[in-house]
């Protein structure tokens, strides 16, 4: 990959320019910095964020974006590694790999992130892996991941593909910026239907039975009809498309194409109807809407009123001397809109 001017600034603080131009350039280590830059809380780097945004926005868009969930262990990781070889070295285009993994209210800790993952991408020049910027709730991560797909974008990214885990609200998150969103399955022991989700069920285009070999290629292939029947039970999506079960190994590569073909297949056939616009202006309209409600409660939770405030009435509801109604009800009616300071949402 070559080297742009503003990679060889080393760890100098960047321009605006250097950074679009680096980022446009396709330069990893300026990428790389951008998505730093980007997932600063610090308000100087939040304006300069919002700025490179604003310029390379003329470059994104261009980017096919599959969402991945599935429960840990069903080998997301290993799938991701497996089909983005794929993808590499058959269809001769690059990826980016992002993460959106809020840490957990209950470990603390984050799912994903702690250990060696996708080995052949991470040494492959032609693909670039980004884990989830650490420690945040879920609304601040899944903007930073948004922002970060565009960046992927000017960056000449190909492919983008957003890992999440079946956690909690994550997969409405990642659907809701992916073009087609893909859920990992383990073949189970006894009635396959009683693992279904049914939230997620009506969010995925498709889906993939995956350590479908060895002992278990038989159960695998049981578990792929039985989810294809069921899917059917299901109303069709509004954009026209059947999801489908698929099974693969994503450790022998085996049924990988076929779900890459998949894929292609859903793209090719949204962007012939139309729909893939809507599907993507679905999202961004969400994604406005995430914006407000989270610059609405920066605000709200900036103001000193309601911060002092808060921590009372906090320790109240805790002793169970106030309810949580009143508290609020009492807390939001502090709340007074600046008109001339903004918060940024950034
Ligand atoms: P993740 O937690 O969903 O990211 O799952 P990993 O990719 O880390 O995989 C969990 C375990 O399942 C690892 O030991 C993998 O080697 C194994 N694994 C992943 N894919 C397959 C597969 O297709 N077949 C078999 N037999 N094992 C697999």
């Amino acid at each position: 990959m070559p080297s742009s001017p503003a990679a060889r600034a080393g760890a100098r603080r960047l321009s605006l320019e250097q950074y679009v131009e680096g980022v446009l350039a396709g330069d990893r280590v300026v990428l790389a910095r951008a998505i730093t830059l980007i997932e600063s809380r610090l308000a100087a780097d939040a304006e300069r964020g919002a700025q490179l945004l604003d310029s390379i926005l003329p470059h994104i868009g261009r980017s096919r974006r599959l969402g991945i969930t599935g429960v840990p262990g069903v080998g997301k990781s290993t799938f991701i590694d497996t089909l983005g070889m794929h993808v590499i070295r058959d269809c001769g285009e690059r990826l980016a790999v992002l993460t959106v993994d809020p840490s957990s209210p209950i470990s603390g800790g984050s799912i994903l992130g702690d250990k060696t993952r996708m080995e052949r991408l991470a040494a492959d020049p032609h693909a670039f892996i980004r884990p989830s910027p650490s420690g945040g709730h879920l609304g601040g991560v899944a903007r930073r991941t948004r922002e970060t797909i565009l960046l992927c974008e000017a960056a000449g990214y190909r492919n983008v593909f957003i890992e999440t885990v079946g956690v909690g609200q994550s997969e409405t998150a990642v659907r809701s910026m992916s073009d087609f969103f893909l859920l990992l399955m383990l073949a189970g022991a006894g009635d396959e239907l009683q693992g279904i989700k049914r939230g997620i069920i009506e969010m995925i285009d498709g889906m993939a039975i995956n350590k479908a070999d060895g002992d278990n290629l038989q159960k695998a292939e049981r578990a792929r009809a039985q989810y294809e029947s069921a899917l059917h039970l299901f109303p069709p999506s509004g954009d026209g498309w059947t999801p489908r079960v698929l099974s693969c190994s994503a450790l022998n590569n085996t049924g990988i194409a076929e779900i890459w073909q998949m894929v292609l297949n859903h793209e090719a056939q949204l962007e012939a109807s139309g729909k893939i616009v809507e599907r993507r202006t679905r999202g961004d309209l969400q994604w406005m809407d995430d914006l407000i409600s989270m610059g609405l409660e920066e605000m709200f939770r900036a103001q000193p009123a309601v911060a002092k405030r808060l921590q009372v009435l906090r320790r109240q509801v805790h002793d169970g001397l106030v309810t949580p109604l009143a508290a609020s009800r009492e807390l939001l009616g502090l709340f007074r809109p600046s008109t001339n300071k903004q918060a940024d949402p950034h």
